[in-house]
Order: C-alpha cells, then sequence, then structure tokens
C-alpha cells in the first residue's frame, strides 16, 4: 500500500509519520526508540502482534493491563500506565484525509491517547487506513468494534457474528466513547507508526 497521501495528510495535522514494510521492522524501530522510559500500553492487538511488550520490558518499565503480573490490579495498570513518560496504542480507524478514530469502553486508552505523556505512538497496520473520514468511522463501528466485541465474548449482538455495528443498548457494551484526533494535540508529540501490513482489527 502507498501510505505517500495519508503521510501528508496526518503531517500536515501535526502528526509525526513513520513507515514500515513489515512489523518486524517496526518493532524494531519502536524498540530503538524508546529506551530507558516508563512505557503504557492501551489494550492492542496490532501491539501484542508486534511482540512490544516483550520487547521493550527488556530496557524500559512497561505497565500493560493485558500482562497482568500473578496477583495484579488491572486498575492499578491502567492508572500506571496514564502516567508513563510514553503511551502506545493503535487505532480502529485512520482516514487517508489524516482523521484517527478510536473506540473505546474503560476509557483509559483514548484518554491516554489525548493527554498526559512526554510521547504518544499510535502503531497500525494497512487495514486500519480507509480512505475518507466517514469510511474510517465506519469501519471502527462496524468492523473493529464487534470483532473487539467477540474477543471479549461481550454479551451483545454484534459478538454474535462480528457482522456490523447495531447500535446496542446492552449493558455489555464496548463503545462507550469515541475520539477523533483531527490533530496532535497543542503540545504533544504524537506519532503515527504505519505498518504495511495487516494487524489487529
Ligand atoms: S455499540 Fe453494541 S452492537 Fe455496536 S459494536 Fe458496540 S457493542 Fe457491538
Amino acid at each position: 500500500m502507498d501510505f505517500t497521501n495519508v503521510t501528508k495528510a496526518l503531517t500536515a495535522r501535526g502528526f509525526k509519520v513513520s513507515s514500515f514494510e513489515t512489523a518486524k521492522e517496526a518493532a524494531e524501530y519502536l524498540n530503538t526508540q524508546i529506551d530507558g522510559a516508563t512505557v503504557g500500553f492501551g489494550g492492542s492487538i496490532t501491539l501484542e502482534e508486534l511482540g512490544l511488550y516483550a520487547l521493550l520490558s527488556g530496557h524500559n518499565t512497561v505497565f500493560s493491563h493485558w500482562h497482568l503480573p500473578e496477583g495484579g490490579d488491572a486498575a492499578a495498570l491502567r492508572a500506571q500506565a496514564a502516567g508513563s513518560e510514553h503511551y502506545l496504542l493503535s487505532a480502529n480507524g485512520i482516514a487517508e484525509t489524516g482523521e484517527i478514530i478510536n473506540i473505546d469502553g474503560a476509557g483509559n486508552r483514548v484518554a491516554s491517547a489525548i493527554y498526559g505523556h512526554k510521547k504518544v505512538w499510535i502503531v497500525a497496520g494497512k487495514n486500519k487506513l480507509a480512505p475518507t473520514y466517514d469510511e474510517a468511522l465506519w469501519r471502527a463501528r462496524n468492523i473493529a468494534a464487534p470483532k473487539n466485541a467477540q474477543r471479549l465474548h461481550a454479551k451483545t449482538p454484534c459478538a454474535v457474528k462480528a457482522d456490523h455495528c447495531y447500535d446496542c443498548k446492552s449493558p455489555g457494551r464496548i463503545c462507550r466513547a469515541l475520539t477523533v484526533l483531527w490533530g496532535a494535540m497543542m503540545g504533544s508529540d504524537m506519532e503515527v507508526v504505519l505498518v504495511n501490513e495487516d494487524l489487529g482489527y
């Protein structure tokens, strides 16, 4: 996939952008960029597929509620992640016009994407891209969210077939907030790491 247009659009909106052909190359890059720091992870299949928890844990202090130690407290880990110097997450949809969309249930991931870190890294495979804002929004709601609901065994209509969003009112609804980054937040350092492979959903 050609990242030229999305790179231009993201750059114009204040994001740094780096792009790689493979997940392995992207992981190696991040492993060189983040060193001797505290690092928070948002829940992300993409980050798992890059093997970043193990890589970065070798020379950073990494907080990920998906890697809960025996007897650990997920809420405490989320709070520690929120207070970290670096924060890593993926996106549920990125428009080639530069908007970055995320849907969240607990809110830790979208809150940390917006505020509170020395640097935020948004890692995304080519499958997260859509030509327009409307199509990226559609993707986030109808592809990413139902697949996440299915993964979490949520008691929601979308989790049965992961076919589309039913805009449910279920108690188990995982879609509680939607954020659109129209640009890098003021005073922030945000880098989008694009990978020319399908990663996560
Ligand atoms: S709003 Fe409900 S039906 Fe739609 S994706 Fe989220 S959990 Fe599934």
